[in-house]
């Protein structure tokens, strides 16, 4: 067997973690590597995010075009629509990204290895027979979406099989309660498919502030979305047509579906020869990191969603290239800090929100000690449209400097408003900061600046 190849660092991953570690690592001189044993660039730009996006935009332009009569154009309401031509068009771009991230991988002479990653001895790693050996070595594998361990669930797709569909499905069940189950449903129902969220308890999306979730739970409704709160599934079958019949826990069967989604969360992927290592796991299963990304293995750290804390790209990112500056670049003591990360659920429509919850900031500082400023108002978008859509704010502050806790915000543009309130939330901005701003007019993020 030829000789161990040893690296200064090396990323077991090349999803949006390990790339972003490698290359800053590399900034500063170290010989580095890339293992990937499936699509550069990981989840987020081949099955999650960027295909997401897309597909949330081709809702958007539906939408556009459903409101274009009102506003004067003279355009069929639901003109016809290839879903095969998006899909292309998306694949198109994926492929392009893809060939980005080797050229850029490539460029700062990182070496990618591909295959599968596994520990082997100390600081060892084996991928095809071939062993690799590094200062020190970065797990950022990710996961991936989670299967039911109920009858027939085989007969449901995840949202990578989502991302497969070359058709657009008429009838969707959608199962699961937290980003993807909303985001789905949402841009299925846009596109023209009959969607039915299926979630456990009364209410979806129930860690994020409760404005947000009831307003969204309503928008739904009205533009078509069959919710089924409180009815967990516990089976999945094949009718005689071959469409899909789901059954609740109380035994009732819902019928006629050519697509389940199974969207109940992500597992990380752990699999990696860890027992030949030390590494440990967290009673979840996640990597057990310290709030350096260390393992319990010195010279062995875990970044991004395999270690289950905030699982977004940008969160991924940013704990990379922290951990790589502190590695190669003598900045002992940064690190990420998982407060206040600002995030966006792309539904129909959209949710931002940064900080506490109303429910976080009561429960932490006392009832007596917050003060919440809340609007909710037609979006004028939807002045002169026969549809109608609300927009609803919240600002948490904690007494008496009404420091602002939590920001949330649910409607249209939402998606592209919480970015520049987070570094005020982030800087520990009051509400007083807030009114101080001037408000830019007519625009909805100027309630934020305005509230009584
Ligand atoms: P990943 O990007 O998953 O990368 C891990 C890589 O490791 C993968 O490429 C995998 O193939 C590889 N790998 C695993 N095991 C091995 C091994 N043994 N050897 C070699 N390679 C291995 N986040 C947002 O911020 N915004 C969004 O809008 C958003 N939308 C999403 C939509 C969907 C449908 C999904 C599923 C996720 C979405 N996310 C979003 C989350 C985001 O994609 C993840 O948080 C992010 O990709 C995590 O990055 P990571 O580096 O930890 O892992
Ligand atoms: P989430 O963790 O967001 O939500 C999964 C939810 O499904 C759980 O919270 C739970 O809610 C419900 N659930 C769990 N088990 C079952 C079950 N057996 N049957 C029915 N429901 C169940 O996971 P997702 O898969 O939606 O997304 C994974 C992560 O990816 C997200 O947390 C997010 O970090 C990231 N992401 C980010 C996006 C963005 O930034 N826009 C978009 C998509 C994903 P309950 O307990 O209420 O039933």
């Amino acid at each position: 067997m030829a000789e161990p190849k040893h690296y200064d660092y090396i990323a077991i991953g090349g999803g949006s973690g390990g790339i972003a570690s490698a290359r800053r690592a590399k900034m500063y001189g170290a010989k580095c590597a890339v293992i990937e044993n499936n699509r550069i660039g990981g989840t987020c730009v081949n099955v999650g995010c960027v295909p997401k996006k897309v597909m949330w935009n081709t809702a958007e332009v539906g939408d556009a075009i459903a409101h274009a009569q009102d506003y004067g154009f003279n355009v069929t309401k639901h003109p016809e629509f290839s879903f095969r031509k998006i899909k292309e068009a998306r694949d198109a771009y994926i492929k392009r990204l893809n060939g980005i991230y080797h050229t850029n991988l490539g460029n700062d002479n990182i070496d990618e290895i591909t295959g599968t990653a596994k520990f082997v001895g100390p600081k060892t790693i084996e991928v095809n027979g071939q062993k690799y050996t590094a200062d020190h070595i970065t797990i950022a594998t990710g996961g991936y979406p989670t299967i039911p361990k109920i009858p027939g669930a085989e007969l449901g797709i995840t949202s990578d099989g989502f991302f497969d569909l070359t058709d657009l499905p008429k009838k969707t069940a959608v199962v699961g309660a937290g980003y993807i189950a909303v985001e789905l449903a949402g841009i299925l129902n846009g596109l023209g498919s009959q969607v039915s969220l299926f979630f456990r308890y009364p209410e979806f999306l129930r860690t994020f502030d409760e404005m947000l979730r009831t307003t969204l739970m309503d928008e739904m409704k009205s533009k078509g979305v069959h919710l089924v709160p409180s009815t967990p599934i516990r089976a999945a079958k094949h009718a005689a047509d071959n469409s899909i019949i789901i059954t609740s826990d109380k035994g009732e069967d819902f019928s006629g579906y050519d697509t389940v989604i199974w969207a109940i969360g992500r597992s990380p992927h752990t699999d990696i020869g860890l027992d030949k290592v030390g590494v440990e796991l967290t009673k979840e299963g996640y990597i057990k990191v310290d709030e350096f990304q260390n393992t319990s293995t010195p010279g062995i750290y875990a970044i991004g969603d395999v270690t289950g804390h905030v699982q977004l790209t940008p969160v991924a990112i940013a704990a990379g290239r922290r951990l790589t500056e502190r590695l190669f670049n003598k900045k002992s003591d940064y690190k990420l800090s998982y407060d206040n990360v600002p995030s966006v659920v792309f539904s129909h429509p959209p949710l931002g929100t940064v900080g506490m919850t109303e429910e976080e900031a009561k429960k932490k500082f006392g009832a007596d000690k917050i003060k919440v400023y809340s609007a909710k108002f037609g979006n004028m978008f939807f002045s002169v449209t026969e549809a109608k859509e609300k927009t609803a704010m919240k600002l948490v502050c904690l007494l008496p400097e009404e420091k602002v806790l939590g920001l949330h915000v649910i409607g249209r543009g939402a998606d592209e408003m919480v970015q520049g309130f987070g570094v005020a939330v982030k800087m520990g901005a009051t509400k007083k900061d807030f009114d101080e701003c001037v408000a830019i007019h007519p625009t909805s993020g100027e309630e934020f600046v305005t509230m009584r």
